[in-house]
């Protein structure tokens, strides 16, 4: 069963391979967003569970973006989303009534495709990817096509490239795990989430198809998003000039956007009411994890 503790218990089972980083002893806590900006210049936000809800936003967030603004505060919008390029990211914000700019978004897709390793020869990366994707966000030297179009891929790919669960299965997951025990290649997650708050309830997001590969091949992969520093640097390439301590990163889950935000070296607000953590009390899994936010408010 697919729920918030199962979520939680897994993301605290995969500890050993997130990053390390430290923690406040003690969290404040607020209404929203606009109880923490003393503390702020600049806000990370993460999109769903913060900004939106699957394809609906949340209510409030569209306002409390330009009252940031109003205040002189930067945003910038860090999310996994890897399903979508970062123009069609930009164009479903815009719809749901948000004003971000292109250099106001950074997307582990873009992450994942700005240090994609160089395959041998022309191979090309199989990929897990939504209906439709034409990968034209990927780099030049890249070869990128679907393995849901062509299982071929399967075989004569030189590296597999996890994208979007939005077509997977758990026979899918076998066939990978059978081509990469035949011939190990390198495999590389652009969405380490493990699960992803849609309207109808959690997904099931890339992150946890890598660590079932993962762990029934004993391959490694190569993540790019939150946690991992790779996502943070980009962000906050994107905010020079302003101390990291006055720069918060906005999330709703512990164990990629607190985590990761600590260990980048920022600020953390956990946003309770609309993501993993939505209908549940937050504290017994902040002390169980001891992954303690710098702010916890319940909305946007
Ligand atoms: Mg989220």
């Amino acid at each position: 069963m697919i729920d918030t503790k199962w979520a939680f218990q897994r993301y605290e089972s995969l500890r050993a391979a997130l990053p390390a980083a430290q923690f406040p002893l003690t969290s404040r806590s607020g209404l929203d967003l606009s109880d923490t900006t003393a503390d702020y210049d600049a806000y990370i936000l993460d999109a769903f569970g913060v900004l939106n809800r699957g394809e609906t936003a949340i209510e409030g967030a569209v306002e409390r973006m330009a009252a940031l603004r109003a205040l002189g505060k930067r945003l910038i919008v860090l999310t996994n989303a890897a399903s979508y390029t970062r123009a069609e990211i930009l164009a479903k914000y815009h719809r749901l009534g948000f004003d971000f700019d292109a250099t106001e978004v950074v997307s582990s897709r873009d992450v994942a495709f700005a240090n994609l390793p160089q395959l041998p020869g022309s191979q090309v990366w199989g990929a897990a990817a939504a209906f439709g994707d034409d990968f034209s966000d990927a780099p030049v030297s890249a070869r990128v096509a679907h393995l849901a179009e062509n299982p071929d891929l399967l075989h004569s790919a030189g590296g597999i490239l996890l994208l979007s669960s939005a077509r997977w299965s758990e026979s899918n997951t076998a066939a990978v795990v059978q081509a990469l025990q035949d011939r190990p290649r390198p495999l590389v997650v652009a969405n380490p989430d493990l699960v992803a708050p849609r309207e109808e309830g959690l997904s099931l997001e890339p992150g946890l198809i890598a660590h079932d590969i993962i762990a029934k091949t004993g391959l490694r992969a190569e993540f790019f998003g939150k946690p991992y520093g790779n996502a943070f640097e980009v962000a906050l390439d994107r905010l020079t000039g302003i101390p990291r301590h006055r720069i918060a990163m906005v999330g709703d889950t512990l164990h990629t956007d607190v985590l990761g935000g600590a260990a980048a070296g920022i600020g953390t607000i956990l946003v309770t009411d609309h993501g993993l953590f939505r209908g549940h009390e937050i504290a017994p899994f902040i002390r169980s994890s001891a992954i303690r936010p710098d702010w916890v408010v319940t909305t946007t």
